[in-house]
């Protein structure tokens, strides 16, 4: 297992489970139960949720049932669009813990920038963290503006930025900015699929570009794993969504092999500016229609 040291000392495993929509959307079953159950027999520890994924009981049922150690785990949990603000911050985070029968989390982040909102929501996860209720903070979606207007009043720096990231879309000045600042970037949608909201065609994901596949071939491997090492190797984090227990598998074996420094240039040169997922600049009026779940 690869790990990332993270700003305030908490370490990291590089790899996550990406669980927006394991299922389906807001899927809290026992279904989405056994998909998590079957990635810890593979020997994944992190797992990366939200409120608004409607799946942290799911999530706290396969904790309990795994018997694992809760010092073993990596969990992460975000507050959403609907939940930001000082009391709506505490009233989220006492949600998330209650669902995830847990006494406290990893990391626990702003889902999305809402600059008006941002002062009181990152005072309500600084007061958390002073508890010791989450060992580490940080954001999502976060541009170089957001971030800076973070920093003009925080106490606590963010450890992590969690932002779409792909071959297509590598945001390289964002990930330059974040990196020099000591801020660790997360790569959301890392294998280009943008899941359910993309619409993307297949001939468009890079799971399928030429110059990854013939990268893959030259090392015996499957796209998805060079992905995922292309992210690694970098020194971000990563949360592939898979459930099949071929995806899930395959993502996790990442040892075997190295990219070399040519091949990490060429993934790097096919950034398009492609973006699958939502838009920072756009999202909110959006969000704020969907419901985080009881
Ligand atoms: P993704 O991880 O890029 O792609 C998931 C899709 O790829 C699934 O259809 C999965 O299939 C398939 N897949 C997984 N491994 C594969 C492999 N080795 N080869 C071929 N296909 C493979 O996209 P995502 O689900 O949009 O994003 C991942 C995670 O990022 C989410 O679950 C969530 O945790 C996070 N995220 C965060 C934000 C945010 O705003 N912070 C936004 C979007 C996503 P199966 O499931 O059928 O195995």
């Amino acid at each position: 297992m690869y790990f990332l040291e993270l700003n305030n000392g908490v370490e990291i495993p590089q790899l996550g489970m990406g669980m927006a929509a394991i299922g389906s959307w807001q899927q809290d079953d026992e279904y989405v139960t056994e998909v998590i159950l079957k990635a810890m027999s593979v020997g994944y520890r992190h797992f990366d949720t939200g409120s608004v994924y409607g799946n942290e009981r799911a999530l706290g049922r396969a904790i309990k049932e795994s018997g694992l150690a809760r010092e073993e785990l990596f969990i992460t949990s975000k507050v959403w669009d609907t939940e930001q603000g000082t009391n709506k911050t505490h009233d989220a985070f006492a949600r998330s813990l209650e669902r995830l029968q847990l006494e406290y989390l990893d990391l626990y982040l702003i889902h999305w920038p809402m600059p008006a909102y941002t002062r009181e929501t990152w005072g309500a996860m600084e007061a958390l963290y002073q508890q010791k209720k989450v060992r580490a903070l940080g954001v999502s979606n976060f541009r170089k503006s957001d971030i800076e207007q973070l920093t003009t009043f925080s106490e606590v720096r963010p450890v992590c930025n969690q932002i779409e990231l792909h071959p297509y879309f590598t945001q390289q000045p964002l990930v330059d900015y974040c990196q020099f600042h000591k801020i660790a970037i997360c790569s959301w949608s890392p294998l280009g699929s943008g899941s359910t909201w993309s619409g993307v065609e297949a001939h468009e994901k890079p799971l399928i570009d030429p110059v990854i596949v013939d990268i893959a071939k030259n090392h015996g491997v499957t796209s998805g794993q060079v992905i995922l090492k292309w992210n690694i190797q970098q020194h971000r984090i990563v949360i592939p969504k898979a459930e099949s227990l071929d995806h899930i598998r395959n993502n996790f074996l990442l040892s075997d092999f190295n990219l070399s420094n040519a091949e990490i240039q060429a993934i790097n040169g096919l950034n398009c500016n492609k973006r699958l997922g939502g838009d920072p600049d756009y999202v909110n009026q959006k969000n704020i229609m969907v419901k985080v779940p009881d």
